[in-house]
């Protein structure tokens, strides 16, 4: 679409001014071709920003005008601006200390992965713990997963944990499993699983979703308040990189808020964060009179979070028809709907949103009956009840989705960037997943969501893998699926704006809103939807601060 010089002037409304905002703007970008995200003013070319907020947008003409001797000036030369991406869900202040304290698996051979760990143990004193996060076993040239004897010749001295990149599964060796005091003979406790090698009974390795805590008792968390304050610093500027200026932390804790709270006060908070609370802090949060919405526009206490069903990465989300060549393979449910229900019911009566994991079409369905008791048996005006992922959907869990005002947050990255997994799924089941068209045909509003680490938080990866369903190798999942870039645009912004009730504060380049916006390399409405990702983020700006210039 190459709109001509006329229907772009004619597609901009006479000059929008923010009326609370009498001073002259500190800062005006003009030359741009702005993409506002506002039906009534679709493009424009120039914003004014005073305080953090756009106090005027419109054409060059008329934001020039409004200059003062002190208003910096900047000629944008004709490049695209976009209001700044909303992450809708991922897990920022989580990855960043882990960034910080363990080893990145992202890699590509068991080899490899051997060693960055032993060269970690090498350094770490015997008898410690040597962690890993981000290893992917579709990702390996082994073709095969990493086994508790590969972690064993790797790391004879220390306890070894890695975490899958789904999150909801880790790879330990024989110490580790020692320390958490699991056998050959340790049943699988309630909602998890301890792998065993199917012909000798022996530990294989791998240890999946509440087998998890076993470990978690016994590995020393040695991190400071200091350390979380940095965990944020470092992944601000890792999002800030790609034009994230919003995020939710999906699975926050009171560490969490405070770390938030405590790197904003230090100046080194570059993204607006929306803080859910794990269901597990619930109570003490409603008795000191915590609720979604406390905070300011830069750390906010978000939904309560719950967990309903398994991961897609790691294959544990709950089906109702089993995995592709696994017939007696339907995933797993993590809590029972009765205690989905008791937690919502608390934090549905405090006024609390509130966000379920639920990725499998049973873990949706159970997850939008509990919803709708919630609803039925204490109506409350706009509960914006959220459904985390929302992976496998049907026509009726979309109809009910509508009916009651939900929001799904699916994976964004997943088809481009998770495509060898797909094949667990089949074609057929593909086309119902990550559903974005049936959710904006719907009239749903479902935003855009990294779920990092387990997915890349790129925003332009986003915007390919939504628009072209196509993954890195070419390999296309789900086409039925596919939306516009224009649509992926509205939903990477807007939408996830309004998931966390603030769509009059962001998601658009309105006056009065936010000074959020990037800048790009090149238009994405004019790109070859299969080059969308190496479009480059030039700038980033969040509340009137560039937080991250090429
Ligand atoms: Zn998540």
């Amino acid at each position: 679409m190459n709109p001509t010089r006329r229907e772009f002037l004619g597609s901009m409304a006479a000059v929008s001014i923010f009326p609370m905002e009498a001073e002259k703007p500190e800062l005006i970008l003009f030359n741009g071709n702005v993409v506002t995200v506002n039906a009534r003013e679709p493009r424009a070319q120039a914003l004014a920003i005073s305080r953090g907020r756009i106090v005027a947008i419109g054409s060059d003409a008329d934001v020039l005008h409004l200059a003062a001797a002190s208003s910096q000036k900047i000629d944008l030369g004709g490049k695209t601006v976009l209001p700044g991406f909303i992450d809708a869900h991922s897990h920022p202040a989580m990855a960043g200390v882990m960034h910080l304290r363990m080893v990145d698996c992202d890699l590509r051979s068991i080899a490899a992965i051997q060693s960055a760990m032993r060269e970690r143990a090498a350094k770490t004193p015997a008898g410690e713990w040597v962690l890993g996060f981000k290893y992917d076993d579709t990702k390996t040239t082994d073709g095969r997963p990493l086994k508790i004897e590969d972690l064993d010749a790797a790391v004879p001295d220390h306890p070894v944990q890695i975490e899958h990149r789904g999150g909801h599964t880790v790879y330990c060796n024989s110490l580790a499993f020692q320390k958490a005091g699991i056998s050959d003979k340790t049943p699988d406790p309630p909602g998890g699983k301890i792998d065993r090698d199917p012909a000798t009974g022996k530990l294989s390795g791998r240890a999946a979703e509440s087998a998890r805590e076993l470990f978690n008792k016994v590995i020393p968390e040695k991190l400071t308040r200091d350390d979380h304050r940095e965990g944020v610093k470092l992944i601000s500027k890792m999002l800030a990189k790609t034009g994230i200026t919003s995020a939710t932390e999906a699975q926050g804790t009171p560490t969490d808020l405070l770390a938030y709270q405590d790197a904003h006060e230090a100046g080194e908070l570059l993204y607006r964060a929306y803080c859910f609370i794990n269901y597990r802090y619930i109570d003490s949060m409603i008795s000191a009179g915590v609720r979604t919405g406390l905070g300011d526009e830069w750390v906010r206490v978000g939904a309560m979070k719950l967990v309903c069903d398994g991961s897609i990465s790691e294959r544990t989300a709950r089906l109702s028809t089993p995995y592709e060549g696994r017939p007696n393979d339907y995933g797993i449910l993590v809590m029972t709907e009765e205690e989905l229900y008791s937690y919502g019911k608390k934090a549905h009566l405090a006024g609390w949103q509130i966000g379920t994991h639920a990725n499998g079409d049973v873990g949706i369905d159970t997850t939008l009956r509990v919803y709708e008791r919630l609803q039925k048996e204490s109506p409350r005006h706009d509960p914006r009840f959220r459904l985390e992922h929302c992976t496998l959907i049907n026509d009726d869990l979309v109809a009910r989705i509508k009916a009651l005002g939900a929001i799904p947050t699916p994976f964004s990255t997943y088809v481009y960037y998770h495509g060898e997994k797909m094949r667990n799924y089949g074609a057929e089941r593909l086309n119902h997943m990550f559903a974005l068209r049936s959710f904006l045909d719907a009239g749903i509003r479902a935003t855009q969501a990294s779920d990092y680490p387990p997915g890349e938080f790129i925003p332009m990866m986003a915007l390919q893998s939504e628009v072209t369903r196509t993954d890195m190798k070419g390999n296309v999942w789900g086409p039925k699926q596919r939306i516009t870039v224009q649509e992926a645009i509205r939903v990477g912004t807007i939408n996830g704006a309004y998931a966390s009730y603030e769509e009059n504060l962001k998601g658009s380049l309105e006056a009065g809103k936010v000074a959020d916006l990037v800048v790009l390399g090149r238009d994405p409405l004019k790109e070859d939807p299969s080059t969308l990702v190496t479009i480059p983020v030039e700038r980033t700006m969040a509340g009137g601060k560039w937080t991250w210039e090429a």
